[in-house]
């Protein structure tokens, strides 16, 4: 059976597009979520792949997906497998589709400021191609280093300049895009869409299940003239938090923001100073302004301006996590075992949204629930909106085989949709969060089911994950 479809696959695509040894099957056979994180899904992640194809353009991931249509084989798109909920996982017997080969830059228009890249691009290789113009991306998460164009669309990522461009979404002008079946469409890269939603957002933040993104169009946004970086400590929280809010309430908008608190490193159970990082951008005379009526702002709300060296340093290391990941795992020689070898915590990251006025309640609330099931909360923070809320939390580690904080990781998730929020605001669903989607879309589920058979009519694309 492996024989049969790797021989078709090359007949297909070429040899050097095609692999089939165990080392390639368990090098892109995984993503970043770790067996700590996936909880009841963990054991999905030992399941492989038969081939790998590596296409170089739209037309080969056409011929791969329409063979894939044919033979009901599960594909599942691979940028470099940064995701961390499992939605580049492979799947049992099915085809990996890896857009390494895709990384070319299109075109960048300076005048426009717009750019088109191969959707295997990584961010941080259109950064450079765009900084040659005058002109950046709008997203920077920390996984700038690693993450490909393709993979920051179709987990709809969020990055440190989102308070000012948004998420990666919301940069996305134009797609080519190849569908379940193998045609090959494209969303024309126009300022303003004409009909309905733009046809983009069919694609973007769907973690591959609706298409197969070959190229993208964004926009991209001019080096500043004045850029301003500075931060604020706060006695607590919710000070801070309130500072924020005002913030956008006046309509004073940073480029950057980015708050929170951690975890006394005494182990007195108390909480570190909490700090704010804002920047702004823009004419001279607009940036002081700016800082002038948020200093203001900050005080009213006993915030403290910090030091330049503090937000220096926290500048110059926000890619550090990733050139970590990309030296330990990426470029390893055995990544799979790499990323096993990360397994041995007992932690996990969340994101939800949230209406601003529930932030502070929803906080209190999870404090309590918590604290209760014995899980340690390791840092608060908001990111890029008021309404984006994280928090980084830790279980026993006295013989919990994880089934208790995986529990508690699903009550506060659907606290956070009880109260008018949103699970997951970053990194998508993936295995990791399948289960609870019902309960994400309500009865807007039968819609999305509905499109799902008009693009993928075979249910080829990165079946059962985000569709359950
Ligand atoms: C150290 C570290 C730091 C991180 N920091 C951030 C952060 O700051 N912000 C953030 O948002 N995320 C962050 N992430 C998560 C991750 O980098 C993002 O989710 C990223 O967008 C995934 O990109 P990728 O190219 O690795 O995609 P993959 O992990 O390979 O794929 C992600 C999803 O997209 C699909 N996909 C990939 N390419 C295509 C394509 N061409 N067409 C259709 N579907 C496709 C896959 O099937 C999968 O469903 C971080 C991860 C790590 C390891």
């Amino acid at each position: 059976m492996q024989k049969a479809l790797v021989k078709d696959l090359t007949a297909l695509l070429g040899r050097g597009a095609v692999a089939s040894d165990e080392a390639d099957l368990l090098r892109y056979g995984g993503d970043a979520l770790g067996v700590y994180r996936a909880f009841h899904s963990a054991p999905r992640l030992n399941e492989r792949a038969s081939a790998v194809v590596s296409p170089e353009s739209a037309d080969g991931i056409s011929k791969t997906l329409e063979y894939a249509t044919r033979n009901s084989l599960p594909v599942v798109p691979y940028g470099r497998g940064t995701g961390v909920m499992g939605a580049a996982t492979a799947i049992d017997s099915g085809i990996v589709l890896n857009t390494q080969r895709m990384n070319r830059i299109l075109k960048v228009d300076a005048d426009s400021r717009t750019g088109a890249f191969q959707s295997g691009t990584v961010l941080e290789n259109a950064h450079r191609a765009l900084a040659a113009n005058r002109l950046r991306l709008g997203h920077d998460p920390w996984s700038r280093p690693i993450a490909t164009i393709g993979g920051a669309i179709s987990t709809n990522g969020v990055g440190y300049t989102a308070s000012g461009h948004g998420a990666m979404g919301d940069q996305v002008l134009g797609l080519r895009v190849v569908l379940g079946d193998g045609e090959i469409v494209e969303t024309r890269a126009v300022p303003e869409a004409l009909f309905g939603s733009s046809l983009n957002h069919v694609f973007i933040g769907t973690e591959g299940s609706l298409g197969v993104i070959a190229e993208a169009t964004v926009q991209a946004f001019r080096v500043p003239v004045t850029w301003e970086m500075l931060c604020f400590d706060f006695p607590e929280f919710d000070s801070g938090f309130e500072a924020i809010n005002e913030v956008y309430g006046q309509g004073l908008r940073p480029t950057v923001m980015d708050y929170g608190d951690e975890l006394a490193s005494d182990g007195s159970g108390g909480r570190e100073t909490a700090t704010l990082y804002l920047a702004f951008e823009g004419s001279e005379k607009r940036v002081d302004a700016y800082v002038s009526d948020t200093t203001a702002i900050c005080s009213r709300h006993d915030g403290r301006r910090g030091s330049e060296a503090h937000v220096r340093r926290y500048w110059t290391n926000r890619h550090a996590s990733a050139l970590r990941y990309k030296r330990n795992v990426l470029e390893s020689e055995g990544p799979d075992d790499a990323r096993k070898s990360r397994s041995a915590y007992r932690m996990d990251y969340l994101h939800v949204a949230l209406p601003v006025s529930k932030v502070l309640e929803y906080r209190r609330k999870c404090e309590r629930l918590l604290s209760n099931e014995g899980v340690e909360v390791r840092e608060w923070s908001v990111w890029g909106r008021p309404e984006f809320f994280s928090f980084l939390i830790s279980g026993s580690e006295n013989g919990d085989d994880g089934a208790n904080l995986g529990r508690t990781v699903d009550r506060v998730l659907t606290l956070a949709q009880s109260m008018g929020g949103s699970m997951e605001y970053c990194h998508g669903v993936g295995l990791k969060l399948a289960h609870l989607m019902e309960a994400e879309l309500g009865t807007g589920m039968s819609a999305a089911h509905r499109i799902k058979r008009a693009l993928d009519p075979a249910g080829i694309l990165n079946p059962g994950k985000a569709w359950g």
